[in-house]
């Protein structure tokens, strides 16, 4: 089974590095100053992290669906 789908809109993303912060191994503000989300290998899905760091990124841009509480936002 795949992970999560989680996606970064740029055009919401203030490159305030709350995600990166919060969960280093899986978001990462490049050069251009937007967050970029990087997957884990397979089976090592926190989906209770990518809902907080969703929950917490400042702008609403980040996404998360397919997690099993469903949509965090
Ligand atoms: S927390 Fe949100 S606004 Fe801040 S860098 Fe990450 S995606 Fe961008």
């Amino acid at each position: 089974m795949s992970g999560p789908a989680v996606r970064v809109d740029r055009t919401l993303c203030c490159g305030s590095g709350s995600c990166e912060v919060m969960a280093p191994g899986l978001f990462r503000v490049g050069d251009d100053g937007f967050a970029v989300f990087r997957p884990p290998a397979a089976g090592a899905w926190d989906a209770q992290l990518l809902e907080d760091v969703a929950r917490c990124c400042p702008t609403g841009a980040i996404t998360v669906h397919g997690t099993d509480e469903g949509s965090a936002r």
